[in-house]
């Protein structure tokens, strides 16, 4: 039997699958999107060709038939050996990876509140393969996991204690398995420990949020109870005063609303009334449209901004990494939010920032910055693939 890892990704209407060999080969990719919808469709990566989806198809049936797919087109040829699953809130009770029980599925559905949204497909993931592959091992990694070493001086917000106490109101950060895989690669690039490394990431994506590591953990974040606070985003604001939804609710604006505008139609999008595509946005700046250019330029500045504010929780910087669709493929984003923070000292070189770090091992930082900057791919996948694969061994 060819040993595999099966990785699971159920977004809201999404559900990606990755298959991956014992030697971190990715065998095999799917994806189903715009599920729930008349239009819900499938496809192998990789294949033209999409695959026919009943409409309205939900997580579960997207799951069968990807999966039979796989098997009849001999990409899946055996049971995988672990499967693991994303799933986004793990609230305070995991600050690790788990392998699947029936009390582990119960505190997810506990955590569910949390994040509405995305934990019952998460769930619905995890039932449909324990019911395709019920003797093989299942492990959920969660995207709060990681931030879970924050202290509380990080996580607490100023409100009442009994918020917290009673309705589990805290910071808790997303984006964790991402972060940790940016940790590992800067700490294996620079030749360091993960243990000894601290940086500052920033993940920019249609999400975005920023992490400071500090001796490998994840010490501070920008995004919060939901992932709606800290940086701008595609559609999402970001920080705002919350005093707003009394002031929009005195303009006949209900509170939902805001909360809808503040998710859906803020950022990028709101700003610019364009669009929440970074690379749509600089065309547009670039053929005269100020509204996009303005959206480019608070987008940088409110995350040049959190840079700053990341230094707080380190004691020494070993790099700013950035990474995320934005982050990886923007070199007119990295220069320019890199622009407000040369008090800092940092001093990228355009040349390289323009090969998006590609040339080198991911460094743009020119001799004389004082700290590295490096752009490097994120890989949330193979992170769940290796803790799928590592806890399995213990089954
Ligand atoms: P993600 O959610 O990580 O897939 O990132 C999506 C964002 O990355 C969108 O705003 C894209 O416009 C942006 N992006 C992807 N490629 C580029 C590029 N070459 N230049 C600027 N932004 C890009």
């Amino acid at each position: 039997m060819k040993p595999s890892v099966l990785v699971v990704n159920c977004g809201s209407s999404s559900l990606k699958l990755a298959l991956f060999d014992e030697r971190e080969n990715k065998l095999a990719s799917a994806l189903a999107e715009r599920l729930g919808t008349q239009d819900a469709f499938a496809r192998i990566a990789g294949d033209s060709e999409t695959i026919a989806l009943p409409a309205g198809a939900n997580h579960q049936q997207a799951l069968q038939t990807l999966i039979s797919t796989l098997r009849e087109r001999e990409l899946m040829p055996d049971e995988p050996v672990s499967i693991g699953h994303r799933v986004v809130h793990g609230g305070e009770t995991f600050r690790e990876a788990v392998i699947i029980d029936n009390h582990v599925v119960e505190a997810i559905k506990d955590c569910a509140g949390l994040a509405p949204l995305h934990n019952p497909v998460n769930l619905s993931g995890i039932e449909a393969t324990r019911a395709l592959f019920p003797d093989v091992p299942q492990i959920a990694v969660f995207d709060t996991a990681y931030h879970q070493t924050l202290a509380p001086r990080a996580y607490l917000y100023a409100l009442p204690e009994s918020y917290y106490r009673n309705w589990h109101v805290r910071r808790y950060g997303f984006h964790g398995i991402s972060h940790f895989f940016m940790a590992n690669e800067t700490a294996r690039r620079l030749g360091k420990t993960l243990e000894t490394t601290s940086i500052i990431s920033a993940h920019l994506g249609n999400g975005c949020s920023i992490t400071a590591i500090r001796d490998g953990l994840s010490v501070d974040t920008s995004m919060g109870l939901t992932p709606l606070e800290g940086l701008i985003m595609g559609t999402r604001s970001g920080d705002i005063d919350p005093g707003l939804f009394d002031y929009l609710g005195t303009c006949g604006i209900p509170e939902r609303e805001v909360y809808n505008v503040l998710n859906h139609r803020s950022g990028l999008l709101g700003i610019s009334g364009k669009t929440n595509d970074m690379r749509t946005l600089c065309d547009l700046a670039d053929n005269g449209h100020e509204p996009s250019a303005l959206a480019i330029e608070i987008f940088c500045f409110r995350l040049a901004k959190y840079v700053g504010a990341m230094m707080a929780s380190l004691h020494r910087l070993d790099a700013l990494v950035f990474t995320g669709g934005i982050g990886e493929n923007s070199s007119r984003v990295r220069s320019k939010t890199l622009s407000h923070l040369g008090l800092l000292g940092f001093d990228i070189d355009a040349g390289l920032n323009g090969h998006h770090g590609r040339l080198s091992d991911g460094r743009i930082d020119k001799a004389d910055s004082r700290f590295p900057v490096l752009v490097i791919p994120t890989n949330e996948e193979l992170v769940i693939a290796r803790e799928a694969a590592r806890l399995a061994a213990h089954c």
